[in-house]
């Protein structure tokens, strides 16, 4: 794998491998690797002749508290899982705009709920940077995790409304032994936090498989995933339709439940589907 760091020297040297028409594949990231983001390298891989992935953790999807300034890093170890995964170009920009950066993405409507109703700006910030590493990088397909659920269906909306000429693939979200879902924020949970963070999963699958029996009322699965999870604050519950992010009730047909907690200072999200067996 080899390391780039300019923006315009990569953007020239992907404009070229396009032009001898290489499809290059993208997978974006903010960085300490874990299996999450491998199993997006993996689903890349063989469906491009060049893979670029990104480190760049982006100031501009970072709210005024948040962890911007503690995001934990690891670029050896990034390094060498990337090299594991076969991918070709690591792209890891010391800083990503111009001085005088001014232009600005916005996906309405999809995020003004979730992670978008409790995170202002967050969502512009992810479709501002996406929209720039489509412009140096060129791809043309870009994969990106369930485990972000929301900023999945806001990106496929972006390079729908604005036709980018890229493919965007969604991979299944990937757990830890205990159920966790993988997260490079994980690395911030105490011994006591991380058994307390395993009822947001918990929850999750409590209404799935109370929805499985046939209880379909919406605020009584709310309140059953309530009544499991145990954190230091609760952002949302939620049941939605998972193109539109719409709430649902009665829960039935395709149909998604959302949840973020806290701990401690740690925000963890996570997300099942109530509609498949998968
Ligand atoms: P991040 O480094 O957190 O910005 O994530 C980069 C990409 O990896 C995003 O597309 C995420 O959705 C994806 N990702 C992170 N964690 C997981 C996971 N546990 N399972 C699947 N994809 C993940």
């Amino acid at each position: 794998v080899r390391s780039v760091f300019d923006p315009t020297a990569l953007q020239a040297q992907m404009l070229a491998l396009r032009a001898s028409g290489k499809r290059i594949g993208f997978v974006p990231t903010m960085g300490l690797l874990h299996r999450g983001h491998t199993s997006l390298m993996k689903v890349a891989r063989p469906l491009c002749d060049h893979l670029v992935v990104s480190i760049y953790v982006n100031p501009l999807q970072f709210g005024p508290g948040e962890d911007l300034d503690r995001y934990p890093r690891d670029p050896d170890g990034d390094a060498q899982k990337c090299r594991d995964a076969g991918v070709d170009t690591l792209f890891l920009p010391p800083d990503l705009y111009h001085p005088d950066h001014a232009t600005h993405v916005n996906v309405s409507g999809l995020t003004g709920c979730l992670c978008g109703a409790h995170r202002p700006g967050h969502f512009e910030g992810v479709t501002t940077v996406v929209a720039r590493l489509f412009g140096i990088i060129q791809p043309s397909l870009a994969v990106f995790g369930e485990k972000d659920f929301q900023q999945l269906a806001v990106i496929r909306r972006m390079t729908r409304d604005l036709a980018m000429p890229v493919e965007v693939l969604g991979a299944p979200l990937v757990r830890d032994e205990d159920g966790v879902a993988l997260s490079s924020r994980n690395a911030f949970l105490t011994a006591e936090q991380r058994v307390r963070a395993r009822t947001l999963h918990q929850a999750l699958y409590a209404m799935r498989s109370a929805n499985f029996k046939g209880e379909t009322d919406r605020t009584r699965l709310l309140d059953l995933g309530r009544s499991c999870l145990d954190a230091d604050a609760i952002d949302y519950l939620e049941i939605l339709h998972p193109h539109t992010l719409e709430p649902l009730n009665p829960v039935t047909g395709p149909s998604r439940a959302f949840g973020a907690a806290h701990y401690g200072r740690t925000r963890l999200i996570d997300n099942i589907s109530l509609s498949d067996d998968s």
